[in-house]
């Protein structure tokens, strides 16, 4: 066993304090990470906050991990030590269903094991990157290449992923019109991959004030929701949606701007249930979809995709002791575009 610094919530209404945990000793399959970066997604906040369920606690979140290989077990044969690699949202899979069979694990039949507040293979329960070091099945372990700095690609690792994901499965290309809802962790790269992919991207955020960013980052078009004419002038205009909002909206009004067999792509995932008026779906032959990460084989591809794009995330690098203000900041959708912990602040 490996004890190691971490930050973690000691209960779903206290604030996250300093703290250690224990690490599995390196398995035949494990590597050693020594971790350098982990991002902060809102999926943190929700779940130590008890937004989806009740949790064991304490709790060590962070599900964007990039850091070091130092040690590996005696089977591993894709990593060796030394190499910059990341671990995004799950850890584990059974391997054997038909979904792991096809390189998609986040849909594990058996249910995948999240990288923290899961129960892990020997029972325990899974501790997060929020945390100097972590042991890995090495199937898990992603390569990070290395045009893109251990920093940027921590975000990667979950918003990166579950935004190129979708993008990718309904086809984002030259030629479609894809829409983003939520300018935040997960927007601002779903915005830099479509616009990398060729399509041609419309931010739709609460407000104008981050237009500037919006289009830097490659979007063509940019509309605040808070006024009702952007409903009207858009109306049954994108193949694509992808909402990323942490919070219920209006999905019936944002299915009527999607064009005949559009799709509207949930990616965000409030505790609320959010309901939909089928007449928004009917009248055009519309789907409203969701989507998990991405499996272990398309991560890889998300990150080779990203350095030969020349893309990161954009980020806010933070110490240890900004994390909970981090939280905050991040509810009050002031983020841009991503939270940072550097590691080494964690004492
Ligand atoms: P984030 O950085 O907080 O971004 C969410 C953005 O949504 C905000 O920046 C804001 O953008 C907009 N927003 C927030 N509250 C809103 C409201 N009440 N009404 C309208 N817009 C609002 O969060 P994130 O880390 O990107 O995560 C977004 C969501 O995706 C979370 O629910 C998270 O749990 C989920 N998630 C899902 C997956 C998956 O696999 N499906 C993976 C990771 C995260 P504007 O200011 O531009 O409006
Ligand atoms: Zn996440």
């Amino acid at each position: 066993m490996l004890t190691v610094n971490a930050y973690a919530a000691p209960s779903a209404s206290e604030a996250l304090i300093p703290t250690t945990l224990e690490r599995r000793d390196v398995g035949a399959h494990d590597v050693l990470i020594e971790i350098k970066y982990a991002g902060i997604c809102h999926s943190d906040i929700h779940t130590v906050r008890g937004d989806w369920g009740p949790q064991s606690y304490p709790l060590a979140p962070g599900h964007e991990i990039a850091g070091i290989v130092t040690e590996i077990g005696p089977e591993v044969t894709r990593h060796k030590v030394g190499d910059r690699v990341g671990v995004g949202c799950m850890v584990n899979s059974c391997g054997e269903c038909e979904n792991c069979r096809k390189g998609e694990e986040q849909y594990c039949l058996k249910g995948m094991t999240g990288t923290y507040g899961a129960v892990d293979r020997d029972g325990t329960i899974t501790q997060g990157g929020y945390s100097t070091h972590v042991v890995v099945a090495e199937d898990f372990v992603v390569r990070i290449p290395e045009g893109i700095a251990l920093d940027a690609a921590a975000p990667l690792l979950c918003a990166g992923i579950t935004t190129y994901s979708p993008l990718r499965h309904w086809g984002a290309a030259p030629g479609k019109r894809v829409a983003v809802v939520g300018l935040g962790g997960l927007g601002h790269m779903a915005v830099k991959l479509a616009h990398a992919m060729g399509a041609e991207v419309t931010v739709l955020s609460q407000s104008l004030k981050k237009m500037e960013d919006g289009l830097r980052l490659g979007a063509d078009h940019y509309f605040a929701t808070s006024d009702p004419v952007t409903f009207e002038e858009l109306a049954g205009t994108f193949d694509l949606i992808i909402n990323t909002v942490s919070a219920p909206i209006d999905i019936s009004s944002y299915l009527q701007l999607l064009s005949l067999d559009g799709a509207l792509v949930n990616v965000g995932a409030p505790a609320e249930p959010l309901p939909v008026n089928v007449f928004s779906l009917i009248t055009g032959r519309r789907s409203f979809a969701g989507s998990a990460i991405g499996g272990i084989r398309e991560t890889q591809e998300m990150l080779d995709f990203c350095a030969e794009h020349g893309l990161g995330a954009e980020i806010e690098v933070i110490p240890a002791d900004k994390i909970n203000d981090a939280y905050e900041r991040v509810l009050a959708s002031d983020v841009r575009y991503r939270f940072v912990i550097d590691t080494s602040t964690l004492g």
